[in-house]
């Protein structure tokens, strides 16, 4: 088996899924993530099937599975706010149709911030959210953001994931992207993976994970401050990456990067995290 590895790519009006392949492509990854506009804003394209068509073409020659290819939305939604509610629940029924245009199955999704509301509100107001979003007829599946805590953000622990995930209506389109700076800045141990994921499975249900954000940290465990480091620069190390990567209930999943790089950057953690993956 080979692992499944990539980054976070660009995404551009006038190249689209086309213009994320060739990124992904360029660092021999074979999966990639991607915004399907800028990060910071909801301003979105409308979408070219010849371009998708093509990007199809080339993911096959170079063996890209597309259900393994993951969408992230925008980290400004926030469903958790009622202010904003209305316009976050609107966007994220087009980014779940427009996953689907694409033929994407996977949307991560940063569950939301406690503004102006206790979090409990906050988790009825997400979990609210998701069952308007969610009730459609596309396959697309939302996975919730494992989160470092920072500021109000909910999801920083495994229980809170689960109150949001049991008031959701359509359990076969819920599940969770694990985030290991996230994980680690939240408090839990990444020295002792297996016990994360043994609490992760007795919390949530490890069949619910459907992707590994692997990035590194700038900070020590139970820091929430969410500043991600490169592969081995950072507090967890290399050591405990590549155990998690080789870990026997997520080796078969999508790992994508999410450290602070230049081109060439992700190319060579690539290729590292490809050379210690046992298959
Ligand atoms: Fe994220
Ligand atoms: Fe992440
Ligand atoms: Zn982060």
């Amino acid at each position: 088996m080979n692992l499944i590895i990539g980054s976070h790519v660009s995404y551009n009006n006038k190249s689209q899924l086309l213009g994320s392949v060739k990124e992904a492509l360029s660092y021999k990854s074979n999966t990639f993530m991607f915004y399907t506009g800028a990060p910071q804003n909801t301003n979105r394209s409308v979408i070219e099937d010849s371009l998708t068509m093509e990007a199809y073409k080339l993911m096959k020659e170079n063996n890209i599975a597309l259900e393994k290819v993951i969408v992230h939305a925008p980290y400004i939604v926030n469903l958790a706010n009622f202010n904003n509610f209305d316009f976050s629940v609107s966007f994220l029924i087009n980014e779940v149709e427009r996953c689907s245009t694409l033929g994407i199955k996977y949307l991560v999704l940063h569950p939301g911030s406690a503004v102006n509301c206790s979090r409990e509100e906050a988790i009825n107001n997400i979990s609210k959210g998701l069952n308007l979003i969610l009730d459609n007829d596309y396959d697309v599946t939302i996975l919730l953001e494992t989160m470092a805590g920072k500021g109000n953000e909910i999801g920083k622990t495994f229980e809170e994931l689960k109150a949001i995930i049991d008031k959701v209506k359509f359990q076969d389109k819920i599940g969770v992207c694990i985030d290991t700076c996230h994980l680690n800045d939240a408090g839990y141990d990444m020295s002792n993976f297996d016990e994360v994921l043994d609490n992760f499975d007795k919390v949530i249900g490890i069949n619910k994970i459907e992707c590994i954000h692997v990035n590194d940290s700038k900070n020590e465990i139970s820091s929430h401050k969410d500043r991600h480091a490169r592969i081995g620069e950072g507090q967890i190390g290399l050591d405990d990456i590549v155990r998690i990567i080789n870990h026997d209930a997520l080796k078969h999943l999508p790992f994508l990067l999410e450290t602070p790089n230049e081109l060439d950057g992700y190319a060579r953690e690539i290729e590292l995290l490809k050379s210690k993956y046992n298959g």
